[in-house]
């Protein structure tokens, strides 16, 4: 387990100390690839050291972050709120990824969908106040550590341009990468082990990422009733999506394994370069063709319908 809110007068997050264990062993093997990940192609002049330490720094506190927001993120779009009268102990496999009552179901079902739609939704708010709000001290001593060229003026990585907006968008690309990975792999036992009723690892990467890229690109998305985006992309907006792939996403393709390979085995092995191909496929037009993207798709069009939903339980 990862972590699960403890449903007292107010509520409170419990995040494991296995899960803290694992972010601390992980990152500090993944070092070298964080570090092609993150700097490969920029031609920086930073110092060696100072880099390396303050990158595995910057990317395990965006990991914790991610987890505590996730978590944060089911009492404010009011998931708990919804679920509360049915719901006893508020694990995550209780909130989201689970059978639904009568056991087994044609996969995937509704209701199964509606609980998969939770997951994703908070991963994604997680991930905009990532991009959007000032972020720990961990990345300002890396972005700190760098010599842009220019002066990093802004106090959050949203607001951030030139090269240093780059650097920003692939550590909040690899954070996403590893958290997804660890909390996948810290998923109860006997949710995983019904991997059919699960939402595919990959698709909850594919949807995360696809966050990463909207708020790259500073998009902000409109949808028709059936969750279908309504506006055509401006052509900086197509310009912005296209550095992205190349610019932020390209360098962690190679180094970073797929994520499935590290959690639990689907009968769908997708990579880091399938993942870009239906990226690029959500926002150019396209046919999915993974399973993954499938599901990913299914789940963008319940948006308003769980909104609607959802709504009288919102804080915001
Ligand atoms: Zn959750």
């Amino acid at each position: 387990m990862t972590a699960q809110i403890i449903p007292r007068s107010i509520a409170e997050i419990e995040v494991s100390r296995s899960f803290l264990t694992d972010i601390l062993d992980e990152t500090e093997k993944m070092g070298f690839a964080l570090s092609i990940a993150c700097f490969e192609g920029l031609e920086l002049e930073a110092e060696e050291a100072m880099a390396e330490a303050a990158l595995v720094a910057s990317v395990r506190g965006l990991v914790v972050d991610f987890a505590l927001l996730h978590e944060s993120f089911h009492i404010l779009c009011g998931h708990l709120s919804e679920l509360r009268e049915s719901v006893k102990i508020y694990r995550e496999s209780r909130l989201g990824m689970t059978r639904n009552a009568s056991g087994q179901t044609p996969y995937p079902t509704e209701a199964l969908l509606r609980g998969y739609y939770r997951e994703l939704e908070v991963d994604n708010c997680a991930l905009q106040c990532m991009c959007q709000l000032p972020p720990r001290d961990s990345a300002w001593e890396l972005l700190d550590s760098i010599d842009f060229g220019e002066a990093v003026e802004s106090h959050t990585f949203a607001g951030l341009a030139g090269i240093a907006r780059v650097v920003a968008f692939r550590l909040v690309t690899a954070a996403t990468w590893m958290a997804v990975r660890l909390m996948e792999v810290n998923r109860d036992g006997k949710i995983r082990a019904q991997s059919e009723d699960h939402p595919l690892p990959a698709a909850r990467l594919l949807a995360c990422l696809h966050t990463v890229m909207e708020e790259y690109a500073e998009l902000r998305e409109q949808t028709d009733q059936h969750g279908q985006r309504l506006h055509q992309l401006t052509e900086r907006e197509a310009t912005a999506l296209e550095q992205y792939l190349e610019h932020v996403l390209k360098p962690a393709l190679n180094v970073f394994p797929r994520v499935d390979e590290l959690t639990f085995a689907n009968k769908e092995h997708l990579n880091m370069l399938d993942i870009a191909q239906e990226l690029r496929c959500s926002w150019f037009g396209g046919s999915y063709s993974s399973e993954a993207g499938r599901q990913f798709g299914q789940l963008q069009s319940l948006r308003n319908e769980m909104e609607a939903t959802l709504k009288p339980h919102r804080y915001f």
